[in-house]
């Protein structure tokens, strides 16, 4: 792998090590291209240990800016984020926009109102209502331009399980709205750390969930492949090659770098 877009940083709170040691880690990998997107901070949302504080920001910019200098000759550094999509946000994503390079969409709550104080994880989402709730919120997140790529987009599926009729076609409705608004769809490697289980499919990762995949290949829509590493070591481990090589197989029209050289 020569870049990766989806990187962590201690800041959050649940991943580990400074922008240096992901640098490091990733020179050692003979990445090219490295951009750090790391939970981008909200005060509107109180979920403690998930996403950094809004005054922390500017020490996450700083962290940036001095690996890019002290590492200039080894590998190009991206600033980035990873954000979720709410309604009245308009003026959030327009201020991250102004200071960062990227921003990776990141779906990780849902709320069946459009409100900030509902707000239910996308990891356990169960009910048909649920996934179409999450489909609206990537295509209007999409919609809104503001974000070249989408994390995970088949997070729904794990906790919804069951790749039946509505599943499908939240998958459509998510794969042409990436397709209409040139939204790249990142396939997540760190899926593949969160263990296998007994879906009606068979045994699977909860996510990436390889027919989202295949109905993929069917459209005009291009894919990424995203390490999402929350500590340094994770980089280019074992785990993440054994999900390069599914991602590899799968036929998609795959890029690798975010910026034309
Ligand atoms: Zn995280
Ligand atoms: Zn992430």
């Amino acid at each position: 792998m020569k870049t990766n877009y989806h990187t962590h940083h201690e800041l959050c709170g649940h991943a580990i090590g400074t922008c240096e040691d992901y640098v490091l880690e990733a020179i050692k990998n003979n990445y090219q291209e490295l951009g750090f997107s790391d939970h981008a901070p909200n005060s509107r949302v109180d979920d403690f240990g998930v996403r950094m504080k809004p005054k922390e920001f500017t020490t996450y910019l700083e962290d940036i800016k001095y690996v890019q200098e002290k590492y200039k000759n080894s590998l190009t550094i991206k600033k980035g984020m990873e954000v979720e999509f709410f309604y009245d946000h308009a003026k959030y994503y327009e201020f991250l926009k102004g200071e960062l390079d990227y921003l990776i969409l990141g779906q990780h709550y849902i709320s069946h109102t459009k409100q900030m104080n509902d707000l239910k994880s996308s990891f356990a989402l169960t009910s048909d209502k649920d996934i179409e709730i999450y489909a609206e919120f990537v295509c209007e997140g999409m919609k809104t331009m503001n974000f070249n790529i989408l994390a995970h987009p088949d997070l729904y599926m794990c906790g919804y399980q069951d790749w039946n009729q509505k599943a499908i076609t939240v998958a459509k409705k998510i794969i042409k709205c990436a397709e209409k608004t040139n939204t790249i769809l990142e396939f997540n490697g760190n899926g593949f750390r969160r263990g296998t289980r007994n879906t009606p499919q068979g045994k699977t990762q909860p996510y990436p969930r390889i027919e989202f995949w295949n109905l993929v290949k069917e459209h005009n829509v291009k894919t990424i492949f995203g390490v999402d590493c929350h500590s340094p070591e994770q980089i280019y481990d074992t785990t993440i090659k054994e999900a390069e090589v599914v991602y590899k197989n799968l036929g998609t029209n795959q890029v690798e770098f975010l910026f034309k050289k």
